[in-house]
């Protein structure tokens, strides 16, 4: 009886603790499980390092607490400690080559003191922990820190606790590492887009078969849809002007690039460069970056007009005089009425020559940066414009243009450069004049604005006027309006550009009203002198 009950017990017993061990097994195949099942929910390294503590404390029988550190430099970090934990004392950062951890790190090996009182390794640092267990955390045989489990029992801890913390920390490293990949590519992918997105040249993918794979908001403005609705269409399905880009080369090999003109209502000149996408194997698609060098093929076509022109506007004037002077010293004219007819021909031309001369040379020193050098003092503005109008007087009788001024007497003087202030007033006048057919009507005004210690002064015409697209840039340098209109002498696409900068080095603004065939009226302020 007593021998059976005796084997009853022992059989219990044995039943007990495989009941145990088959317990214990699922606890950490369950502990596994949910690490594995963490990692594919693509959890952020956070929260994937909670789950991994909580696990390992809930799967290690006796566990207290579970801690995870990860390496930073030279030191392990705690990035997360179990939530079972009564004490929520956070984990001290660790020095590597130190301690329990270090010994892990250093053998490579989960290290399990069953007393710290006898483990010389141990730094105590008075947080009750009586035996511990560390494993190294390792990804590709690189070490990246340490898991580890304590408790305040002595020898809480057996054989079969290391073997699985073993196993769990191979499968935390594991996850871990794939979390911050996914976490790096992430924050690369949020990188990339930003850059894409705040871009201001156009950037489009497209996939092998030139379907539009992505296409940046810089380049979906160009195409004036969103992005959204441009995706997925064929490149040369998609909406205007994006199936001109289909004219650069798209080469698997190399990176070809085309300069690409919208034509209407764009008007644009598009850089375009088109890289090929492959990976190893295969070509993937391509990549084109779209650069909008409307503005620089403008002024390229501006500077190289502007030489033209004023190579034929220093020509004219120096033919006139190399011809008169010619005249002149044949001694063939004779009577002295013509003689002073020629001699003044000769001096316009060379006021002219010396105009050009002049804003060349102004504008150069703008160009590179110099300030426009000024003889300021108190200035008469009826004077000033006397004089303007007396320089423009036979240029306006030749073309039968009538001059007038409306110039109040109260006008107080203005704080100016009488020199640079007539170059302004007689460039107004002057194409008032040109821009004026035969016949009609120039008008130089000048007015005290009350509001602001400025006096205003205008240059109207009954001209031909400026069309509203060319208006924002008519102060731009070497701009015309119509640059093959043959009537033209005397223009360089200079005089308003200098005009403007200097009225702005004066301290005032220069502004233009205008409609095509209506005339135009340029109106400038000085500020009013303040010396007696
Ligand atoms: P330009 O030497 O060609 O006259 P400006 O800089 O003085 O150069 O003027 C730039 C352009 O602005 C001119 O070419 C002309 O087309 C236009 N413009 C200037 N003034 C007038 C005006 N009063 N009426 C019509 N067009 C004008």
């Amino acid at each position: 009886m007593s021998l059976g009950y005796d084997s009853m017990r022992a059989n219990l017993f044995e039943s007990d603790a495989a009941l145990d061990e088959m317990q214990q097994r699922l606890r950490e195949s369950n502990a596994l499980f949910r690490v594995v099942q963490g990692l594919a929910e693509n959890l952020s390294l956070d929260q994937l390092l909670q789950l991994i503590v909580d696990e390992v404390t809930r799967a290690v029988p006796s566990a207290d607490k579970a801690v995870v550190h990860l390496l930073q430099g030279e030191s392990l970090e705690p990035r997360a400690l179990s939530r079972r934990t009564g004490d929520r004392q956070p984990s001290a950062a660790m020095r590597t080559g130190f301690g329990i951890a270090g010994r892990a790190l250093q053998l490579k090996q989960t290290q399990y003191v069953p007393d710290v009182r006898l483990d010389p390794d141990f730094v105590e640092r008075g947080t009750g922990i009586k035996s511990l267990l560390v494993a190294p955390l390792m990804a590709d045989a690189q070490i990246i820190g340490t898991l580890s489990v304590d408790s305040h029992k002595r020898r809480a801890f057996d054989e079969s606790s290391c073997q699985l913390l073993a196993l769990l920390a191979s499968q935390a490293a594991l996850a871990i590492e794939k979390a911050r990949l996914f976490e790096e590519t992430l924050a690369e992918k949020r990188r990339l887009e930003a850059i894409l997105n705040t871009m201001l040249d156009g950037v489009l993918m497209l996939d092998r078969n030139q379907c539009i794979v992505s296409i940046n908001p810089a380049l979906a403005r160009m195409a004036g849809q969103p992005a959204t609705q441009i995706v997925g269409a064929h490149l040369t399905a998609a909406p205007y002007p994006l199936p001109l880009l289909a004219q650069v080369s798209l080469s698997e090999v190399e990176v070809s690039s085309a300069e690409i003109k919208t034509g209407a209502p764009l008007n644009k000149t598009l850089n375009v460069v088109a890289s090929p996408l492959h990976d190893s194997r295969q070509g993937l698609g391509h990549v084109l970056v779209v650069h909008d060098v409307t503005r620089e093929r403008e002024l390229l076509q501006l500077k190289s007009d502007f030489v033209a022109n004023v190579s034929h506007e220093l020509r004219t004037p120096l033919f006139a005089i190399a011809g008169f002077v010619r005249l002149l010293l044949a001694e063939q004219v004779n009577d002295e009425a013509t003689r002073r007819e020629f001699l003044s021909i000769i001096g316009q031309q060379t006021e002219q020559l010396t105009n050009i001369v002049g804003d060349l040379l102004d504008v150069s020193r703008l160009e590179a940066g110099y300030q426009i050098e000024l003889k300021l003092g108190s200035i008469d503005v009826p004077q000033a414009a006397r004089d303007a109008l007396a320089r423009l007087e036979t240029l306006a009788r030749d073309k039968e243009i009538t001059l007038t001024a409306q110039l109040p007497d109260s006008l107080p003087p203005v704080r100016a450069d009488g020199r640079r202030l007539q170059q302004v007033l007689v460039n107004l006048l002057g194409n008032a004049i040109k821009y004026t057919p035969n016949g009609g009507q120039v008008l130089l005004s000048a007015r005290q604005i009350h509001a602001a210690p400025l006096v205003e002064i205008t240059v109207s015409d009954t001209g031909i006027g400026i069309p509203a697209e060319a208006t924002p840039h008519l102060f731009e340098r070497y701009y015309q309006v119509d640059r093959t209109a043959t009537h033209k002498t005397n223009s360089t696409g200079l005089g308003l550009h200098i005009s403007r900068r200097l009225v702005e080095a004066l301290g005032g603004e220069l502004r233009v009203e205008s409609a095509p065939a209506r005339g135009s009226h340029f109106s400038f302020t000085l500020p009013i002198s303040t010396e007696r």
